[in-house]
């Protein structure tokens, strides 16, 4: 496996003239947005001439160039070149996704955030000890289908999305839908309204919410538009619609934006901090970007399903601020946010505490 040296792969860069590349799908019109407010070049990977057109409908987000690629693997070959152009990568879910996790931990370039976090959040056991360790509360988990006893979700491993996800009220249910072929994860349904809150951990600042080492910020959160799990009632009761045959789904289509009960956001924070110290101890630290996916509970608990470890595109809806990104700096999108995380690291030789 190719071993990443972040020291060598910046000993070449002119770091007064950096290039933040992407992606052309999931949050890159914000990262493009963000990065060109912070004045700098922006690069926009991209299979097929038809992205091109779809940028020119939105000048302030559109990169400056592109790389055109046939698949996204075909990205190892362009390496040397970006290289030349001083390429940062900032990844997101679409990105890690079309690259593989395998890929995108081996990739030959300075990229934002720590590439290591990726085996600790894709594995939902490994993701589980991190969590807990932090003392957050998770849906229990049912190891044995015999024992379903209350409503869970039945969830596929690598199911991205919510794809093929299912409710089962009982072992008979549950026998029914389930696809034995798939690995799966049994957990109990949480019954409550979903927060999916969005944070950004910077290890090299010490201003406002202070942890032990760098800050964290609360910059804003969403909530998910999943289909058909949030409509199906318009056609009838969930019961009444499984009597034939048609299962609610749980496909993300689009997000919400949404505020939480203000006494609710210091737990919010300790959440938070608990999940970055915990990673700080178990793999060098979570940077930049995260998102904790939530449901609280009618007693005002929170129980987390998920954590996404980068930019979620729930922050799209925030490219002017948020609720809350406005008490820190108005118009601070997250990913203005993530480019003012480099310009900083930059200015102040910092940049191997922040990349990967
Ligand atoms: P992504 O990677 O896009 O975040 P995923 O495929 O890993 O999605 P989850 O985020 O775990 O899937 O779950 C998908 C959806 O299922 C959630 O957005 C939420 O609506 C619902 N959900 C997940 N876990 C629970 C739970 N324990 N109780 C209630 N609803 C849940």
């Amino acid at each position: 496996m190719v071993q990443i040296n972040i020291n060598n792969l910046l000993s070449s860069y002119d770091l007064n003239d950096l290039t933040i590349a992407t992606v052309c799908s999931h949050s890159s019109l914000q990262l493009f947005h963000g990065a060109k407010k912070e004045g700098f070049k922006t690069l926009g990977i991209a299979v097929g001439e038809s992205r091109r057109k779809f940028y020119d409908a939105f000048p302030l987000a559109k990169p400056d160039e592109f790389l055109m690629v046939d698949n996204y693997k075909d990205i190892l070959s362009h390496t040397d070149e970006l290289k030349e152009k001083n390429v940062i990568v900032i990844p997101h879910g679409s990105f890690v996704e079309y690259l593989g996790a395998e890929t995108f931990l081996t990739l030959d370039l300075p990229t934002f955030g720590n590439r290591q976090v990726l085996n600790w959040e894709s594995d939902r056991n490994q993701e589980r000890v991190w969590l807990e360790g932090a003392g957050l509360t998770m849906p229990k988990e049912i190891k044995d289908p015999h024992f379903i006893e209350s409503p869970v979700i039945v969830k596929y491993h690598g199911a991205k999305g919510g794809k093929g996800f299912f409710i089962a009220k009982s072992f008979e249910e549950f026998k029914r839908r389930i696809d034995k072929k798939k690995t799966y994860t049994i957990q109990e349904f949480v019954l409550g309204t979903r927060y999916y809150l969005h944070y950004f951990y910077s290890p090299i600042q010490n201003n406002g919410y202070k942890l032990d080492k760098g800050n964290l910020q609360l910059l804003s959160m969403d909530r998910r538009d999943e289909t058909t799990i949030d409509e199906v009632q318009r056609l009838g009761s969930i019961a009444e619609l499984e009597e034939v045959g048609i299962h609610p789904t749980f496909v993300v289509t689009g997000n919400i934006p949404i505020v939480l009960r203000e006494s609710l956001l210091p737990k919010v924070f300790s959440m938070g901090e608990r999940v970055v110290q915990e990673s700080l101890k178990l793999f060098g630290g979570i940077i930049g970007s995260f998102c904790l996916e939530t449901v609280v509970t009618e007693h005002l608990e929170f129980k987390v399903f998920e954590i996404s470890a980068r930019i979620v595109a729930g922050t799209n809806p925030y490219i002017s601020g948020s609720p809350y990104a406005d008490y820190i700096q108005p118009n601070l999108s997250t990913g203005r946010r993530i480019a003012q995380e480099i310009k900083y690291a930059a200015k102040h030789d910092l940049l191997t505490e922040i990349l990967s």
